[in-house]
């Protein structure tokens, strides 16, 4: 495995960030153990860095992981709050939930502008004193939109950008893939850590995947990528590629041609909770039933968390 330091914030990650979000509750509902038992396997192979977030309702995992791991592991949160009580509410879950004394990142979760992030300031406020007391080493955004990263990279205050990047500009919901990229050259230059998401495009790109990964891990400026996994074969397979090794073809047969889609329940009432919650406008009600227009849907699971009857899920 190869490791980088991320901007100017002192950690040192491993190329590959341990992307949570496939195993709990939203996609592959793994058991605790099971999900724990893919997390160590990654640990075992070098990763050192995990990406999760307080809507991926997996902390269990990363706690049950951790345990007994004697090495130093790098975990990033994210919350939606925006007030002051409901972030620190959010940081005091994530240390509590995972048995962790600090937090290394604390990100707020899913920013669109410059205005959004403004909106956030009592949020990041709290971030930064808690920064100043040790309970966090850093603090940042996570986004899929240009306005956003572009708006971090220039905030002294802000140590990592976690934006949404690809080879073919999916799911970036404000610009192109060359728009993404001046803004993640940007935030670079300005001393920022860039870990990015959505390499494979949210599962688009996995028929290209080898190829999708190592375009992202070319980008200039970028310190590591997350990227989901939800099995065995999966974590030996992305740390073979980001370690510059071959995958056996036994590996790479169990993890090719796996296509994931949305699942939208039978018991959908139409309430449209969900709509909001997508950023890349994939969802839409006809006839009084929620429906997923493919090619727009990143799988990135979060209508997931908004929907009380539990119709929808990354599988
Ligand atoms: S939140 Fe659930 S019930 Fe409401 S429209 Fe979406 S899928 Fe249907
Ligand atoms: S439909 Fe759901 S899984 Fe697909 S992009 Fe929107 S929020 Fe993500």
């Amino acid at each position: 495995m190869f490791y980088n330091s991320l901007g100017t914030s002192g950690l040192r990650v491993s190329r590959l960030c341990f992307g949570s979000l496939t195993i709990g509750p939203l996609q592959a509902g793994l058991s605790i153990s099971a999900g724990a038992s893919v997390i160590r396997r990654a640990l075992e192979l070098g990763v050192n860095f995990i990406d999760t977030a307080q809507c991926y309702d997996n902390y269990a995992y990363i706690r049950h992981a951790l345990k007994g791991w004697p090495h130093r592991v790098i975990v990033a949160s994210k919350s939606y709050d925006y007030t002051r009580e409901g972030m620190a509410r959010s940081l005091e879950e994530a240390r509590r939930e995972m048995d962790l004394e600090l937090i290394d990142i604390f990100l707020l979760h899913q920013q669109e502008t410059a205005l959004t992030i403004a909106g956030h300031r009592p949020a990041l406020e709290y971030l930064l004193e808690a920064k100043e007391k040790g309970l966090v080493r850093a603090v940042g955004i996570s986004t899929h939109a240009v306005a956003a990263a572009r708006a971090a990279a220039v905030m002294p205050e802000i140590d990592v950008i976690h934006p949404l990047y690809n080879q073919a500009g999916l799911g970036i919901i404000d610009g192109s893939r060359e728009d993404m990229l001046a803004a993640i050259t940007l935030a670079h230059n300005n001393g920022k850590g860039i870990y990015l998401m959505k390499a494979l495009g949210g599962g688009h790109l996995a028929t290209k995947a080898r190829q999708s990964l190592q375009f992202a891990l070319a980008t200039p400026g970028v310190a590591a990528v997350a990227v989901g996994m939800q099995s065995l074969a999966e974590v030996e397979t992305n740390v073979a590629w980001f370690s510059g090794r071959e995958p056996s073809p036994e590996l790479l047969a169990q993890v090719e041609g796996k296509k994931r889609r949305l699942h939208i329940g039978d018991d959908c009432q139409g309430c449209g909770n969900c709509l909001d919650r997508c950023s890349q406008g994939a969802l839409q009600l006809v006839d009084g039933r929620v429906r997923v227009n493919e090619e727009l849907c990143i799988l990135c699971g979060y209508c997931a968390g908004v929907c009380q009857d539990f119709c929808l899920k990354v599988i």
